[in-house]
């Protein structure tokens, strides 16, 4: 298992919890781990810096490919640049997070970002996260997660995070937010949000992050064995 390159795909909702559970198992496998969310929150920042409208699909489709977007690994460290800059920090607000949400919809966009996400992966061990991974980016992984989890309960670990960074967002404000990414994800045309048929579907309402991750690592050693 150590040497030939395998893949696992772990696909899901907002909050359910993926990139830390993906991170972990990808740690402990010794393989990359590929944030995929982070890449359509890069273009949805190029697209608002631009002036762009989010609502806007063609506009969208017709700029993406000016988006000068680069996946850097810094230590092991996934960082993402647009034109240069290191923009890791900036797709983190919560307008980046509408914005990836929204320009995740437009086929062109999908279309790049899968292409990028495929020949990052080549060769290498991976372990990535997104919403079409299982479906679509590596419809052969051996292994394919769909964690999911109530939309309360990630809105009350997301709320929970908010609060220790000291954002004021109501409980309330956090839940409608998470059920509008929800649907934009399920509803869409381009590749919407589905459990892969063979995929392993685990919620995690009721479990912590190492049991997650211990069940995924224990699922991998046997698909892998
Ligand atoms: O996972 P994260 O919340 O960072 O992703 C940001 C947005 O990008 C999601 O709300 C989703 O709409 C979109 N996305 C996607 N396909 C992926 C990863 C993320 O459509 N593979």
């Amino acid at each position: 298992m150590k040497d030939k390159p395998f893949s696992i795909a772990i696909d899901g909702p907002s909050g359910a919890g993926k990139s830390s559970a993906a991170k972990a198992v990808a740690r402990e496998l010794n393989a990359m781990y590929l944030d995929t969310g982070a890449m359509y929150r890069a273009v949805g920042v190029y697209m608002m810096r631009n002036g762009i409208s989010l609502d806007d699909g063609e506009a969208i489709e017709e700029n993406v490919s000016g988006a000068d977007i680069q996946v850097r690994f810094e230590n092991g460290v996934q960082k993402m640049y647009l034109a240069g800059e290191d923009i890791s920090e900036a797709i983190r607000t919560p307008e980046a997070s509408t914005a990836a949400s929204k320009v995740s919809a437009v086929p062109g966009v999908r279309e790049r970002m899968v292409q990028l996400q495929r020949s990052i992966a080549a060769g290498h061990s991976v372990v990535m996260d997104g919403r079409d991974i299982g479906t679509h980016v590596l419809p052969d992984a051996p292994l394919k997660i769909f964690l999911t989890a109530s939309s309360q309960e990630r809105a009350r670990r997301r709320w929970l995070e908010l609060q220790e960074k000291g954002a004021n967002q109501s409980y309330e404000d956090v839940l409608a937010d998470i059920r509008e990414r929800d649907a934009r994800d399920c509803g869409r045309a381009a590749s919407p949000l589905r459990k892969a048929g063979d995929a392993v579907e685990l919620d995690c309402s009721r479990m912590d992050l190492p049991a997650v991750t211990r069940e995924i690592l224990r699922l991998a050693r046997e698909r892998m064995a």
